[in-house]
């Protein structure tokens, strides 16, 4: 495993733990779309994309799924699952990322 890859997916672990105090702020008013930060493994991106709450929830039912500003994606870390108006949805690859995607995922039980 190298330093950077680990470094990138922590990125995105983080940026995930952020959209997770914003959805959970958001709860009151459901309505529309709101802003979430980026969840690319680019530890300087200050991208905004806007989800609904039901297309974030979307998102983070998989706890290899990040929600991503368009062509964010690291193809070293990332499969596109589907691209929509606004951001795109990724998994991590199977093997490392995926593996440290899920052991922090905020939503594991
Ligand atoms: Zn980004």
């Amino acid at each position: 495993m190298s330093d950077w890859r680990q470094q990138e997916v922590e990125n995105e672990t983080r940026s995930r733990e952020i959209n997770e105090w914003i959805d959970e702020s958001n709860e009151s008013s459901a309505e529309g779309s709101s802003p979430f930060v980026c969840e690319c493994s680019d530890g300087e991106c200050t991208s905004t994309i806007h989800l609904t709450h039901v297309e974030y929830e979307e998102v983070r039912a998989h706890g290899t799924h990040f929600a991503i500003a368009i062509d964010h994606e690291s193809p070293d870390l990332d499969l596109m699952v589907s691209e929509r108006v606004g951001f795109a949805i990724i998994r991590k690859l199977p093997g490392f990322p995926a593996r440290l995607a899920n052991d922090s995922d905020p939503r594991r039980v």
